[in-house]
């Protein structure tokens, strides 16, 4: 059995260097792990290596890390494309695309080439982690660890345990988590867990309130704000989180918890089909 100290001080990967990726990839290196982010499209690579080094600097300005911490934090960062990267790493964080298929598919394949012992995390926003943990050979090593985005900011880390998750890789977790500079909340394995249980709803309200008329999206974001003291208007948000994100989320709540409440808005169907998918692809609920 691993010690956590160890997994604390050793290497860690990371699947899929989108906005979450790259922000995983970011904390651990800023913690004084070596990190190797892997994403199958070197482009997306490139992207998120470009992003981290943009973060780090902000930081820098804002007085958050030295220059001296920010420039070893970017040399301990390595970049891959293909999944076998991950064979020196003790624990592996997958930040791919929120797809059921896929994320059952790289863990198949990590598990091959991951290390004996080696923890394999997903942050996966809605899916079972028992259902992905099913298709290794090691489900007790492995768990959800959602952050949150932006990683670097935010200070949530929601650790997901399995059927299967064993006690030992749970305490490596909370402990890894906490390492970072996180607060884990341990929570079960439902659908949508516990943050996407709640939020999602709620964004799939907002959504409606724009299919029916009831508000614009301003109009709505700046009810929640001023009204109920939240930082960003729930439209904002599905436009940061990715509205096609959100809609795989709402998909996995309706089919998971099979409840009509959860049906995605017919509108976040239609945004994602045009490919609004929110910041990411410049237009949402609101241009960028
Ligand atoms: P994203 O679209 O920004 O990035 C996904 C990345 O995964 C892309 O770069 C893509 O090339 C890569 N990818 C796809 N298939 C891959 C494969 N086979 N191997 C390696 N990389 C692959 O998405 P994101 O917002 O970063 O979300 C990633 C995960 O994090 C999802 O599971 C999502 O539910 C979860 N999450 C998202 C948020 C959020 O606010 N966006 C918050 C918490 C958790």
């Amino acid at each position: 059995m691993q010690d956590a100290l160890q997994v604390v001080g050793d290497r860690a990967a990371v699947v899929g260097a989108g906005q979450m990726g790259n922000g995983i990839a970011h904390v651990f290196a800023t913690s004084g792990h070596a990190v190797t982010l892997i994403d199958v499209n070197a482009g997306a690579l490139a992207k998120g290596r470009d992003t981290i080094a943009g973060n780090l600097e902000r930081q820098v300005k804002k007085g958050v890390l030295t220059a001296a911490v920010a420039e070893a934090a970017l040399a301990r960062i390595t970049t891959a494309t293909s999944l076998d990267a991950v064979a020196d790493a003790s624990i592996v964080v997958e930040a791919a695309t929120e797809r059921t298929d896929l994320k059952f598919r790289i863990f198949e394949e990590l598990d091959q080439f991951a290390p004996f012992g080696a923890i394999l995390a997903s942050n996966t926003s809605s899916i079972s982690i028992t259902e992905i943990a099913a298709r290794t050979k090691r489900p007790e090593q492995v768990i959800g660890m959602h952050f949150m985005n932006p990683v670097p900011v935010m200070q949530l880390v929601e650790v997901i345990r399995g059927l299967a998750t064993s006690d030992a890789t749970t305490e490596q977790v909370l402990r890894l988590a906490k390492g970072l500079g996180k607060t884990p909340v341990e929570v079960n394995d439902y659908p949508g867990f516990v943050a996407n249980r709640i939020l999602m709803p709620m964004i799939n309200e907002a959504i409606y309130c724009v299919m029916e008329g009831v508000g614009t999206p301003d109009a709505i974001d700046t009810v929640m704000k001023l009204g109920m003291n939240h930082p960003m208007g729930p439209l904002a948000l599905a436009d940061f989180i990715g509205l096609d994100t959100c809609l795989a989320i709402l998909e996995v709540l309706h089919t998971g918890l099979g409840d009509p409440k959860y049906r995605p808005c017919p509108l976040l169907r239609k945004y994602v089909a045009a490919g609004w998918y929110g910041r990411k692809s410049g237009r949402g609920f609101y241009q960028y």
